[in-house]
């Protein structure tokens, strides 16, 4: 196999180890007569028992109370006595173990999503508990993290939502999936806790168990079979400086550096101005029924105590698509990505958008953080003047909307009559304008925030913010990428939002260029062909 694998950085950084891959999900044989029925049913119960430890075991160890919360869960389904049950009833009908095992799940699945609610929201968790116990029959590896007993690189297709949870940098060194984009949810959470990633990388199911290799996360290269030096282009971390976390330019010019955050915990040790993006769908993703306001307040209240003084947006829940709520949850939507999501969750539960405005205010009202609010997936104008409306009343005073959908980057002057600020999601603007799906990596290049469209965008939102003096951020995940960041700045961009971990190298790449430098590097970028030639214009700079 060659010794260099090329794929998308995901998550900057370096890191050399042994690989081990994620096992894949077992399939199912040729089905075979049942020649001794009860000793069949005793295999089936026998794994379900297994995989039943198994799962408590680790619900038992982590250390992350929503991994914990969703293995907990996990287990009460394998040990549901309906299970066992339907396989013995499968196994007398002529269904060998993991046949059996396998049928039932899928009636249990489907009854689960017709119900709706949190128990549909369980069917993903039913898939996995099928591949274990299958496996379990068949004598095969359970499907988990490998664990080599060293720290190692973990290799794999994608990451399930609950193996991403269980990602430990204590003993996960870097991550290398084949298929995944720069803004698929093992990407961002693989920078959330940051993982050196490369995602999209053709070639990384060869590579053998145990082979050494160097991921560099922000080249997005695999070195395999040989141990390489941390690549010397990455830019060293800058030094802290304590009192004035402000980005800068290299003559002085400010360039906010602030953090995109899923709950308080993430703002540890972060280095930053304050918080540019506060998706709160993550802290309600397993709930039953919406928050009340109290239990919203005390959530926000914890991430408004760590910024004292210093600004943080949160964001309404963004539902729908590829993060969905239980208690918002639609199966009837042909086109979720398209359907009703964000702000437009709200066309059918006002209530629900109005009781996290007031809980936001009420926070905010006890805390000296500077809070602004705004709206994810805002289309048109009339849309970011409701939900402004909707905050002064509660209170808020600064308000903002998202830019996601080309037809609102488009028309971000007229936005900007009636919003405060704009902070552009270059994760789903890429996705919507170059219609690809963000979680697809045969689609990563289209997905790729080079592309000269999703520049133009950018550039058109920020010289509407900068003709009327309103700040313009960018909170999606190209932010974290330095040299964007230096394309960015010189786009106009005010703010750059970003994990925390990515925030040193970016600070570092601002104030090793005038705002001069930043604007040419940004008009090169603009100006090129295709993605490839904008990044050498850049680099050539
Ligand atoms: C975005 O779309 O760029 C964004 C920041 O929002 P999210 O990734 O949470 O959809
Ligand atoms: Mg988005």
């Amino acid at each position: 196999m060659p010794d260099l694998l090329r794929g998308l950085g995901a998550s900057a950084g370096a890191a050399t180890g042994p690989a081990y891959r994620l096992a894949d999900p077992p399939r199912l044989p040729a089905p075979r007569p049942v020649t001794d029925p009860d000793a069949e049913v005793d295999r089936a119960y026998a794994a379900i028992d297994a995989v039943c430890r198994d799962i408590g075991r680790r619900a038992a160890v982590t250390a992350d109370e929503t991994a914990a919360e969703i293995l907990r869960a996990q287990a009460a389904l394998a040990a549901d006595r309906t299970l066992r049950d339907g396989v013995a009833l499968a196994v007398r009908a002529g269904h060998e173990a993991p046949h059996a095992v396998a049928a039932v799940l899928a009636d249990h699945r489907a009854a689960l999503l017709a119900a709706g609610g949190l128990l549909a929201a369980r069917a993903a968790d039913l898939d996995d508990l099928r591949d274990r116990v299958v496996a379990h029959c068949l004598g095969l590896p359970m499907p988990a993290l490998p664990e080599p007993g060293c720290p190692f690189v973990l290799i794999a297709v994608d990451l399930a939502p609950a193996d991403a949870a269980l990602l430990d940098p204590a003993r996960v060194l870097a991550v290398v999936t084949s298929a995944g984009s720069f803004v698929s949810h093992t990407a961002i959470l693989a920078r959330a806790r940051g993982l050196p990633t490369v995602v999209a990388c053709g070639g990384a199911l060869e590579i053998a168990d145990g082979t050494v290799v160097t991921v560099d996360g922000t080249a997005g290269r695999v070195t395999v079979g040989r141990t390489v030096p941390a690549p010397a282009e990455e830019p060293p971390p800058a030094p802290e400086e304590p009192a004035d976390l402000r980005g800068r330019t290299a003559d002085g010019h400010h360039v906010a550096l602030l953090a995109n955050i899923g709950c308080a915990a993430e703002l540890a040790g972060a280095a930053v101005e304050g918080v540019g993006l506060f998706r709160t769908e993550l802290l309600f993703q397993h709930h039953i029924d919406p928050p009340t306001t109290a239990e919203q307040i005390d959530a926000y209240a914890e991430v408004f105590a760590a910024m004292p003084g210093r600004q943080v947006i949160v964001r309404t829940l963004d539902a729908g698509a590829d993060k969905p709520l239980p208690f918002l949850r639609d199966h009837d939507e042909p086109n979720p990505a398209l359907g009703i999501r964000g702000l437009r969750v709200a066309r059918r539960r006002a209530d629900i958008l109005r009781t996290q405005i007031a809980a936001i205010a009420a926070a905010a009202r006890a805390s000296t953080a500077r809070v602004a609010v705004m709206a994810p997936m805002v289309t048109t104008v009339s849309e970011a003047a409701q939900f402004t409306a909707l905050c002064r009343d509660a209170g808020l005073p600064t308000v903002g909307v998202m830019i996601e959908v080309p037809a609102a980057a488009v028309r971000s002057a007229e936005i900007l009559q009636v919003v405060d600020f704009l902070s552009v999601g270059t994760n789903d603007l890429s996705q919507y304008t170059f219609a690809a799906d963000r979680r697809s990596g045969e689609l990563a290049d289209l997905l790729d925030p080079w592309q000269p469209a999703l520049l133009s965008l950018i550039a058109l939102c920020a010289a509407a913010g900068a003709a009327v003096g309103r700040p313009v951020g960018v909170c999606g995940e190209a932010a974290a990428d330095p040299a964007f960041a230096v394309v960015l700045a010189g786009l106009g961009v005010t703010s750059l939002s970003m994990s925390p971990p990515a925030v040193p190298a970016v600070r570092a790449a601002l104030a090793a260029h005038t705002l001069e430098e930043c604007r040419a590097a940004a008009q090169r970028a603009l100006a090129a062909a295709d993605p490839a030639a904008a990044r050498a214009a850049v680099t050539r700079l």
